[in-house]
């Protein structure tokens, strides 16, 4: 025999028995984005490089490190996303939405591609929701959007989630508050650890996030950005604060919140889930009020989030479940052709049905008919049919002319469908 092949490393395939809690987040997430006046945006999973290199940022891990780049056979330089927002400021530029009323708010769905180490809850391909609200420099954009996500776990049930709120103010302030962090550590330099040292001046940022003990003890003393904001951007995050605080949606302030991507201003935040290991991030967003103008647009201020669909799915650990079908059709030997003819009818007539397609026995098509979870099934014979209840057992002679009819009714002591 020949080798198996196996998907690459860091991707998995999701099997039918586990889309139920999938389909439950993306549909909670369609329906609540929907009903905020969203519109789902559909980009392509692959960009030109340049995109991701000027919107995520070059200095960031992922476009340093983990994107998937390859050239095409008419030699463009193209990635595999690594993230949506780049996408979705791509596409408000090219088909003029600063045109439409503002802010334009987007929402969209589907895999992206990193380059990771891969661990529980890191994939090389994963699956993220994301929301995008364009055009508006308003506190009650962020309020909004993060409202969105916090009742989006909430309504979903995932336990043991934080939000931590911060502000990484105006880029004015930011380069003088960076100048200041980076005056700080080069003081202490001798106890940073080789690889912050050689960030320091790319981004000097990131040594918050540092397991390094050395490290830490110089940033425990290093200024804080959330103390060095402009007058305009402190007011700002007042804002966002109030309106959250209106809505009950508690937050805790985290004054070293740093993001992965560079074009994060003003109001970032992150939801964590304490149920989760070490990727206990489910999500986070913030504003980046320069980034169209970075990709070519005008200069136009917004504010965004994604959460990760895979993450979630952990997070709420619901069972697997086979998909159910409400019929399902046993067959006599002789009645195999007309088997396939009924349950044809059923799914026209709207009724989902399954049947034997692997001519087995009568015991075998019996096991069949319980595993598919039907409510009830047809016992197709020569020129007669019974249909029983699945759970009461209780078996009924239906004309076969009436059948379609009376499997439209609703199952005797009200069983469930599929
Ligand atoms: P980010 O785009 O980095 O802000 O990530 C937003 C969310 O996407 C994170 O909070 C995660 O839930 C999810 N996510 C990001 N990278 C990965 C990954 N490699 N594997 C699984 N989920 C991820």
């Amino acid at each position: 025999m020949s080798e198996k092949i196996k998907a690459p490393r860091g991707t998995f395939d999701v099997l039918p028995e586990q889309q139920g809690v999938r389909r439950r987040i993306a549909e909670t997430a369609r329906a609540l984005l929907e009903g905020a006046g969203y519109g789902r945006l559909d980009t392509p999973v692959f960009e030109e490089t340049e995109l991701f290199a000027r919107g995520v940022g070059e200095s960031t891990e992922v476009v340093q490190k983990q994107m998937f780049s390859f050239s095409d056979q008419g030699g463009r330089e193209l990635t595999l996303r690594p993230e949506g927002t780049a996408s979705a400021c791509r596409a408000y530029i090219e088909h003029g939405m600063q045109k439409r009323p503002q802010p334009v708010k987007l929402w969209y769905e589907g895999p992206f591609f990193r380059h990771e180490r891969p661990q529980a809850g890191r994939y090389r391909q994963f699956h993220q929701i994301g929301a995008e609200a364009i055009g508006s420099d308003s506190p009650l954009v962020d309020a909004e959007l993060i409202v969105l996500a916090w009742d989006l776990v909430t309504e979903l049930g995932v336990e043991g989630v934080r939000l931590g709120l911060g502000s990484l103010g105006s880029p004015a302030a930011r380069a003088a508050y960076l100048d200041e962090l980076r005056t700080h550590m080069r003081s202490r330099e001798g106890e940073l650890s080789a690889e912050v040292r050689e960030r320091i001046e790319l981004n000097p940022l990131r040594a918050f996030d540092s397991a390094d003990e050395g490290t830490r003890a110089v940033m425990a003393d290093a200024p804080r950005l959330l103390d060095r904001l402009d007058a305009a951007d402190a007011e700002h995050f007042e804002q966002v604060r109030a309106l959250l605080d209106r809505a009950g949606v508690p937050y805790e302030v985290d004054a070293t919140m740093v993001r992965g991507l560079d074009y994060y201003t003003r109001t970032v935040f992150e939801l964590h889930c304490d149920r989760l290991g070490a990727q206990s991030q489910v999500g986070g967003g913030g504003r980046y009020d320069g980034l169209i103008e970075q990709l070519g647009g005008p200069p136009t201020p917004a504010n965004g989030w994604a959460l990760g669909i895979d993450r979630l799915a952990l997070a709420l650990g619901e069972p697997e479940e086979p998909p159910r079908v409400e019929v399902f059709i046993v067959a006599e030997p002789d009645a195999r052709e007309r088997a396939l003819t009924l349950a044809i009818e059923l799914r026209r007539a709207g009724i989902s049905a399954d049947l034997d397609l692997a001519e087995r026995s009568h015991k075998g098509q019996m096991k069949q008919a319980d595993r598919s979870g039907a409510a009830r099934a047809v016992l197709l014979g020569e020129g007669a049919a019974r249909v029983r209840d699945m759970s009461s057992g209780e078996t009924a002679e239906v004309d076969l002319g009436g059948l379609v009819d009376r499997l439209r009714e609703a199952p005797a002591g009200g069983g469930e469908g599929a």
